[in-house]
This record gives C-alpha cells, structure tokens and sequence, in this order.
C-alpha cells in the first residue's frame, strides 16, 4: 500500500516536472487570497537564474534545461542582494489565488535605483506580456507612478500563475519585492510620501532660513550649512528616486550618474562645511591643506561618472567611505582640542552615519523595511541638520558672548583710561593750583618789597608816589580834602656824626615805627620820603586834623627820649610841614607835596620840634 502511493506520488512528480516544467518543486507557491492588510516580503519565494551573459530571453528561462537552473533564492531576508556585477538575475514567482473571485495585487521593487527591469506577466493562452523599466528607462515606462518599481497584477480566481523578473543594473542589485493588498499599498504609499514631502520642506526651511541669515550676519558658515544641506537633500531625493520623478524623467545618463554626484557634491560640502566650522585652519593647518585639495577633487570628480560610471562607481564607494572615516576622525580630534563646535559636528555626523548604516541594512534586507528603516537616511539627515542648525546657533551665541567680553574689557580699559586722564588732570591742576599760589605768595612778596622801604619796614618813595596820585584823584571825584605831612629829623647829620652811622639807620627806623603807630586809619599812608625825611598822605582828613595829627607825631617822638646829645631838645626830634587840600582841575599833586615842604621849611625856621600848617591864602585856594 504504502509503495503504491510512494509509486503514485513519484509518477505524479515526474509528470508535473514533464507536462509543466515552468512550476518546479523548488518554488515556493505564494497563496495571493490569503493576502491582508501586510505586505508579503518575497524574496522565499522566488527562484532565481543568473544570466552571466546577460542574453537569456524569456523564452529560453522558459525552456525546461534553463527553467531547471532556477535555484530557490536561500534567503528570508527582506531583499535579494548580488551587489555589483556584470550578470543579469531572472526570478520566477508562482502565485496561486485558490478564491473564486479575480484577485488585484501590487509588486512592488522598493528600490529607486535598478536601471533595467522587465516584468513578465502571462495573459492568455500561456502568453506573457512584457513590462519594461528601469531608472535608466523614462519614468512613462513605469506601469504605476511611484518613485520605486510598481507593478499592479491581476490574477484570475482558481489559478496559479508564473512571474518572470529579469533584472540588469551598473547600481548593485539589490531586491526588496513585496507584494501588497492595494488597499493596503496606498495607505503606504500615501505616507510613504508624506513623509518625503516632511523632510523636503524642511530642507526648504532651513535652506531659506540659512540664506536669510547669511544676508543678515554676512558669514559664510551659513552658507556653507546651506550648500551642505542641499547637496545631501539632492542626493537623496536622488537615491529615493524623487528626482527622477520629479526632475529628470527621461535622461538615462544623468537617472545613472545623479545620486553618485550628488554623494561627490555632498562630501565635497561637508568637507568645506567642517573645515570652517571645526576651524581647521587653525588647530590642524597640514590637513586643513589636504581638506582644501579635497573639496576641490570631490567638486570635479563627478566628470568622471560622464566617461564610465562603472569604470569608477566601486572607486568612488571606496572614496566615500574613506572621506566618512576622515570626517569623523577629524571630528572626535577637534572634540579632543575642546573645540566646541566639534561637539556638535560629532553628534549630528554620528547621527546621520548611524541613519545611513540602517538604510543600507534595511535596502540589503538585513533589517526589516518599514517607514523608519527605508527612510532611516532622511530621519538621520533631518535631525542631523537640526543639531547643525543648533551648533550654529550656538556658534554665534559664542561669538556674541566674546564679543561681548571683548567690548567690556575695552570698556573698562576705556574707563580706567579715562579715569586716569582724570586723575592726571587732577593732579596736574592741583599742581598749577600750587604753583600758581606759590607765585601769588612770591608776587605778592615782589610786590610789598618792591614797595617797601628795606630799612624801615614802611612804604617807600615809589609806592608813596603811586599812592599819592591815585589819592589825588579820588579826593578830586569826592571833592573831599586830602592831607600831607612831610616830616624830617631834626640835626639829624649831626646825630650820625655823634652816634655813628647804624645808630642813625636804627633811630630812623624807631621814627618810622613811632609815625606808623599814629598814622594809621584806615586809607592812610605812612612812607620814607628819602633820607631821614617821612611822609604820611591821610584822605579825607582836614587841614585841622591834619596839624593835630602832626603835632601828636611831634609829641610821641619827643616823649620817646631818644638821646640826641647835639641837638637843643637831647631827644630825637623831627618838623613836620603839613598841607591840606581839596584838589580841583588844573592842580597836580605836586603841589601838595610842595606846599607841605615849604611848611616843613617854616617849621625847620621856626625852631623845628613842630608842627606847621601850610597856608595857602597868599599861593593858592581856599579850603
Ligand atoms: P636839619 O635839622 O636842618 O634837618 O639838619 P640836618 O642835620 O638833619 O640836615 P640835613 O637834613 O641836611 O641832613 C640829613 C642827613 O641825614 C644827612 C645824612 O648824613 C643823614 N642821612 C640821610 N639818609 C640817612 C640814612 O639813611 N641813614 C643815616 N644814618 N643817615 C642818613
Ligand atoms: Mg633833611
Ligand atoms: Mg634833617
């Protein structure tokens, strides 16, 4: 019993792989009815032929010796991956919709970047017709509009059917197929590009944000961030497949080589973005220099792409890598010098690396695909241009600070300047003050000596003119009297003879102090007319007062007993002329002064020791 069914089942086999060799053991039949609101990953599923040759046609993988070569693809990843190379990859798939009714499904290649794809599905009569697209294809060669490969595929109900999927690309092939529900799929595909259109416009943002402020605060920096920004935002629109849908449709050069320069454009950015940020220049000069020849290799390199991008395309990856380990090493360096812009620059770099490394796991099928990890690059690049955006906040923050600083320090070493300036003035002022005063006193000094008798201690000649004169002048605008007495010591030759010489100096100048003790309100004048002749000036004194006031003088001196052994009185004595009058226009003081000689004349004639009024009634007017 048991060798009969293993008979019937090995008749059974062999008559499948016979009459329909396309549907071979080694496929994995997929039941499309069971389908929900999930897609299915397809890589188990699908058996797979490499055409080195890269000539097979459907025809021939349908042939039952090529249709055996078909090898089931050993992997339950969420992609096929074959990396560069020169063959092209047939895959087979066998669906199965085991329901009554006609089953509408979505194929889906979630990659941008396959340059050619035919897609071969059966019609009737066990014929195919044949899809073909690819980014090296026009975007009208997609049977769907999507920026990855879409194929919508209807199978009847109660039937299996094969798929052919012939691939072909410079790019690696890499395969993420899924098949959907297309409920399910433009759910999906809805915010599949929500999403997209969230990361572009915010690229937008910044882009225009950081123009502005390069016009407002005229730094480079921002510039620099700008330009950074926009290389990565292009090359990822590029290796998303968005500008090719949105861009270039048909140009199959530029659907090739766009998303490797924009990678070239992008280092060469962030190189020029790193230099002036970590401030290269200063804290690593030597390779601040290579950085500069860099930026300008990685800006020119992409002409290398236009003579063979596969000649170049594995040199360039090889690049690309190297320059990412340079930007970090250089990074962590900076962070090590503190330099604190680094900090920052590391962060956002590890970020978008780390993003990256999970876009490439999940385009190779190692991680699984979902929203996040297919677009893990613009979630990196979003946040690593926020951090930028922050560092260069920060950035100006700093240098506003140092600025700051700067300004207080000059502020106070203004102020400090200032107030020594002050203190100086100060100083030098009080000195002038000083100075000025020390002259005063020394003027003044000049001054009272210049009109001071040196023997006597009292006014002398000069000052006794001066004072005269402008007496005279005041009694005149008064119309008030002005006095003047001339005295003179009596036998006074003879008192030098007999006393000698300094007795004669020392008894003038008791003479002086006995005419200064008696002539001294105030406006009065006692002077050393010369020799042993005084003379005093009273204003406003009448010829009455005057007399009296000379003859009090004439008392005093007499009473002081300073011997005189010649002279008649055996004291010390002196005459006195005095004169009295009002000055009147036409007078000169001259004649008082002579009026009262002449009195002291009459005096000397009248017995000397006294006093003598001149009288003006013979000469000249009455007071
Ligand atoms: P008389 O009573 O007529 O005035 O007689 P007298 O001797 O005073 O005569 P006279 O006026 O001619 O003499 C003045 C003398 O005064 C002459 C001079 O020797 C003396 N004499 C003048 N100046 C000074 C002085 O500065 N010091 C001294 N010691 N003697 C002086
Ligand atoms: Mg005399
Ligand atoms: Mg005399």
């Amino acid at each position: 019993m048991i060798n009969k069914l293993r008979r019937y089942i090995i008749l059974l086999l062999l008559g499948l792989y016979l009459f329909a060799p396309h549907i071979l053991a080694a496929d994995k039949v997929l039941d499309a009815s069971q389908l929900n609101q999930t897609p299915v990953v397809l890589t188990e599923y699908f058996a797979v032929l490499e055409d080195p040759s890269q000539t097979l046609t459907l025809d021939e993988v349908q042939l039952p010796d090529m249709a055996n070569r078909f090898r089931a693809s050993q992997t339950s990843a969420a992609a096929l991956n074959y990396g560069y190379t020169h063959s092209a990859y047939w895959l087979r798939l066998n669906l199965r919709n085991a329901s009554k009714y006609p089953l509408q499904m979505i194929l889906e290649i979630g990659i941008a970047r396959l340059e050619s794809i035919q897609f071969h599905h059966p019609v009737a009569n066990g014929t195919y017709r044949t899809l073909t697209t690819g980014s090296a294809a026009p975007f009208r060669s997609r049977p769907y509009k999507n920026r990855f490969f879409v194929f919508p595929v209807t199978l009847p109900a109660h039937a299996d059917q094969v798929y052919y999927l012939r691939f072909q690309s410079k790019s690696p092939i890499i395969i993420p197929a899924r098949l959907w529900n297309p409920l399910a799929f433009h759910a999906y595909e809805r915010n599949d590009y929500i999403g997209q259109a969230w990361y572009f416009g915010m690229v937008t943002a910044m882009i225009l944000f950081n123009l502005l402020l390069f016009i407002a605060l005229r730094d480079v920096i921002y510039l620099l961030y700008v330009n950074l920004v926009t290389c990565t935002a292009f090359s990822l629109a590029s290796q998303n497949g968005l500008t090719k849908e949105f861009l270039w449709h048909n140009s199959p050069l530029w659907s090739i080589t766009s998303t490797v320069t924009g990678y070239s454009l992008t280092v060469a950015a962030l190189l020029a973005f790193m230099r002036y940020m970590l401030n290269t220049e200063k804290i690593i000069p030597k390779i601040d220099r290579l950085l500069k020849v860099l930026v300008v290799f990685f800006l020119f390199f992409p002409v290398v792409f236009v003579i063979s991008y596969q000649g170049f395309v594995k040199l360039a990856v090889l690049l690309y890598g190297i320059m990412l380990i340079l930007v970090i090493i250089i990074g962590l360096y900076c962070a090590f010098k503190r330099q604190r812009s680094a900090y920052f620059f590391v962060a956002a770099y590890v970020i978008f690396c780390f993003s990256g490394v999970i876009g490439i796991m999940a385009a190779l099928g190692i991680l699984p695909t979902n929203i996040l990890t297919i677009n893990a690059w613009q979630f990196g690049s979003a946040l690593e241009m926020l951090l930028l955006a922050f560092a260069l906040a920060d950035r100006f923050n700093v240098i506003r600070q140092e600025k700051e600083k700067a300004q207080r320090e000059a502020f106070t070493a203004q102020q400090l300047l200032v107030e020594n300036l002050k203190s100086s003035e100060h100083m030098l002022e009080t000195r002038v003050a000083e100075r000025t005063a020390e002259l005063q006193i020394l003027n003044r000094k000049l001054e009272t000596l210049s009109a001071t008798d040196g023997l006597t201690g009292i006014a002398n000649r000069r000052h006794f003119d001066a004072t005269l004169e402008s007496e005279w002048h005041r009694a005149k605008r008064q119309g008030q009297p002005l006095a003047l007495a001339m005295l003179d010591v009596d036998w006074f030759k003879k008192y030098n003879d007999h006393y000698g010489h300094q007795a004669g100096d020392e008894c003038l100048s008791h003479v002086a102090g006995i005419l200064a003790a008696n002539v001294c309100r105030n406006g009065d004048l006692v002077a050393r007319y010369g020799g042993e002749e005084f003379v005093f000036i009273a204003p406003g004194t009448d010829d009455v007062t005057a007399l009296n006031m000379a003859r009090k003088i004439c008392v005093a001196l007499q009473s002081q007993a300073l011997p005189h052994e010649i002279s008649e009185f055996k004291a010390v004595t002196a005459s006195i002329g005095v004169a009295t009058i009002v000055p009147k226009e036409g007078l000169a003081a001259d004649i008082l002064l002579k009026a009262a000689d002449k009195a002291l004349y009459s005096a000397k004639e009248q017995g000397r020791n006294q006093a003598v009024l001149h009288c003006w009634s013979t000469s000249l007017p009455s007071l």
